[in-house]
């Protein structure tokens, strides 16, 4: 492991300032980035501690719910404003991970958490995400719980979050605050496709921090599912998930957001499924034809072909338990 050293600043400003300076990455619960310094797959020689920065408030409010980066899994999941206004939120949050890993983990690292593909995670591979250029055996090699989409020929990974999938579809905003200013981006335009770089994930700039996260209340969030499907239920990552929000009038499904997690390089939105249901009766025949519609474009790896039928009926199951 390569020795760091560790800033703690005492307010945002300053570390926001200490990261752009040196280069350096931030950490807060470390979950993540301690696990992957120890395994030699990042190799930072400075951190910028968050921890003591505070930064970890939970205020729901009539127009919404604000999220400050250092709140943890734990505390979201629990929240008995998220359980009961935003509580494919709350769903999310409780199938990741372990219990003590959800305490420890913040909301902010979760959304910057790296890909658990297995070459990625073994410097004994190649990996283009790792080391740019040196290859990706996942393509041709052991590959069923990668990507069937937004992949590229350079990396397959699956973006491995829970959270960020139910947030795609309560449509959230992150602030993100860096030595130029602070701007907002939405959470679809956060996490990047792996494209020829598969190293850039996302779009923060060197140094900047996501500083808050914005979810609006709405009549679709309150009407919300996540489903997950994984290999072990005590803890796991996803093989698929699929996270719905249905805004229901007199019937008739005035609104809806759909997204799958498992499947894609990034947390997936299926437009194909909302433009289905949108307008609908919210019957079982709208849900299963607009369920069928999942994974449009898709293009399954040797061994993950499954995935799109999993993925078909996890939406599914995810649209009947909203409507039920
Ligand atoms: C055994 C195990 C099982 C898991 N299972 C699941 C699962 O099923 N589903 C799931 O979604 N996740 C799962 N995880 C991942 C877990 O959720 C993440 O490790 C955790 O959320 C990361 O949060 P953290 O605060 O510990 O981040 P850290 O490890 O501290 O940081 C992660 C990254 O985020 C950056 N960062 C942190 N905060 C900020 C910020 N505010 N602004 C800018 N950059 C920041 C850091 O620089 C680092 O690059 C699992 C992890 C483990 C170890
Ligand atoms: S799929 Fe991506 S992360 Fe995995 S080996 Fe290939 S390049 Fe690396």
């Amino acid at each position: 492991m390569q020795a760091f050293t560790l800033e703690t600043p005492p307010d945002a400003r300053s570390a926001i300032s200490a990261a752009y300076r040196a280069r350096a990455k931030y950490i807060a619960g470390g979950t993540d980035l301690l696990q992957l310094a120890k395994d030699d797959i990042e190799t930072p020689t400075r951190l910028v501690d968050l921890e003591p920065l505070g930064m970890a408030g939970i205020r729901a409010s009539a127009d919404g719910l604000h999220l400050e980066p250092l709140a943890r899994m734990s505390d979201v999941a629990a929240h008995p404003d998220v359980v009961r206004d935003w509580p494919v939120l709350s769903q999310a949050l409780l199938a990741s991970a372990s219990p003590q890993i959800r305490n420890m983990a913040t909301i902010g690292g979760n959304l910057l958490q790296r890909t658990r593909c297995g070459y990625f995670r073994d410097t004994g591979f190649a990996c283009n995400k790792r080391v740019p250029g040196s290859g990706c055996p996942a393509i041709n090699g052991e590959n069923r719980m990668h990507a069937i989409l937004g992949g590229s020929e350079h990396c397959i990974a699956t973006n491995s979050g829970d959270m960020a999938v139910a947030m795609t579809v309560l449509d959230a905003q992150l602030t993100l605050t860096g030595a130029d200013g602070t701007r907002k981006v939405a959470i679809g335009d956060f996490h990047r496709l792996p494209g020829d770089t598969p190293d850039i994930e996302t779009v923060l700039r060197p140094g900047e921090m996501i500083t808050g996260i914005d979810l609006p209340a709405s009549a679709m969030a309150r009407r919300s599912h996540y489903l997950k499907v994984r290999d072990r239920a005590s803890f796991e990552f996803a093989v698929v998930s699929a996270a719905v929000a249905l805004d229901i009038d007199s019937g008739t499904i005035r609104t809806a957001r759909v997204a799958a997690g498992g499947v894609g390089t990034k947390p997936w939105r299926l437009p194909e499924v909302e433009a289905a249901l949108t307008g609908k009766p919210a019957d079982a025949a709208s849900l299963k034809a607009a369920a069928e519609q999942s994974g449009a474009g898709a293009k399954p790896a040797r061994m993950n072909g499954f995935k799109l039928v999993l993925l078909r009926r996890s939406v599914l199951r995810a649209l009947q338990t909203v409507v039920a």
